[in-house]
């Protein structure tokens, strides 16, 4: 085993970006209300306020796995329904919270070639049943981007709230990457939120380079009725909150939020396009954010571990390599190098 600066099998192995990092330590100068009642978290709020330029409810939450499920949970009754693609987070990786957190609100898996949900699918489990014994579908949750690294156009957006609202259900986004959708698409926030039909975002900070906290979005504030009882009770209500919002301040007012976010996007681009000719190794799906998904001869999966490398496996059978605010070229320029190396390729 070498030891290998960076690893890029999650964008949660970073750390602290320089500006959240620094909004830390001028938020711990002296003293703050607590329970969110600072300034902090109130500069925070009116920063969102201006990045999408409406007057929206903001909330925080530790983490994405609370920030979806109690966004899930203000959309819906526990006996309704919440339609999702099969390999969403919210499906696969939050060990049941949304369920939980709204009292038995059942997740509907569309089933999905590539992470995507598609107006089409939408409908068909929306239509599927509708008598009294199934659970009534009442939300639609989709990931900005996907768990597979790609991106909704501002188009696919409308075609799916056009649907919503001809189905009468409510519209949340899983923007756990949120920033790098919008890097990718280069349009303002507003275009890919509430101009385009979604009711509530889960904002990500924490693999935007903060280190822990999501900021809850309600578009349609009539959604946010109580929803500061709802995070309280869920222990979500951070009684230091400054140390939570503070951090945004600063990634709102830098840009650091939306600069880190095109670094990880070139940085997979850069990846992608080094690596794709390689025998042995398919990209799985278009790369549009910060993250490439290789399907790998087993051996080469072995090969790549054996020379230090870590990344994830368990997303559709393919290896895949996710690229941090902090990714430094040369360590991307490492991993295609053995890669290269590996799959036998003529350096290139
Ligand atoms: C990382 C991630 C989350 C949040 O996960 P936590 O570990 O709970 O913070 C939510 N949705 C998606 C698509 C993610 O990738």
């Amino acid at each position: 085993m070498v030891d290998i600066a960076q690893q890029f099998a999650s964008d949660n192995y970073a750390g602290m970006c320089p500006e959240a990092w620094e909004a830390m330590a001028t938020a711990n100068v002296g003293h703050e209300p607590a329970y969110g009642d600072d300034s902090w978290t109130a500069r925070a709020a009116d920063a969102f306020r201006d990045l999408f330029k409406t007057d929206c409810e903001v909330f925080f939450a530790f983490n994405g796995t609370a920030a979806n499920s109690l966004a899930l949970a203000a959309l819906c009754q526990s006996y309704h329904g919440v339609i999702c693609s099969d390999v969403a987070h919210v499906e696969t990786d939050e060990c049941g919270a949304p369920e939980f957190f709204s009292n038995g609100s059942k997740l509907l898996a569309a089933p999905s070639e590539d992470g995507k949900l598609t107006p089409a699918a939408i409908a068909r489990i929306a239509s599927n049943r509708k008598d009294i014994h199934f659970p009534k579908p009442r939300v639609v949750t989709i990931s900005q981007p996907t768990e597979t690294g790609q991106i909704y156009s501002i188009e696919e957006l409308q075609a799916i709230s056009a649907t919503c609202r001809d189905l009468g259900l409510n519209l949340h986004m899983d923007g756990a990457r949120f920033a790098n959708a919008c890097a990718s698409l280069g349009c303002s926030p507003a275009d890919i939120t509430w101009r385009a039909g979604i009711d509530v975002l889960c904002f990500g900070g924490t693999k935007n380079g903060m280190a822990v906290g999501e900021a809850i979005i309600f578009f349609n504030r009539s959604l946010a009725q109580d929803f500061d009882y709802r995070c309280k009770q869920a222990g979500q209500l951070a009684s230091k909150m400054r140390f939570l919002s503070a951090p945004w301040v600063r990634m709102l007012e830098t840009g650091a939020w939306l600069r880190n976010a095109q670094h990880g996007n070139a940085c997979s681009q850069y990846f992608a396009a080094e690596i794709a000719d390689l025998p042995g190794v398919v990209l799985m799906f278009p790369v549009q954010a910060n993250s490439v998904f290789l399907r790998l001869a087993p051996e080469l999966v072995d090969a790549m571990r054996a020379r230090g490398w870590r990344f994830y496996t368990f997303i559709g059978g393919g290896a895949r390599f996710m690229f941090a605010w902090d990714a430094e070229m040369r360590n991307v320029q490492a991993l295609a190098a053995d890669l290269r190396d590996l799959a036998g390729a003529q350096p290139g």
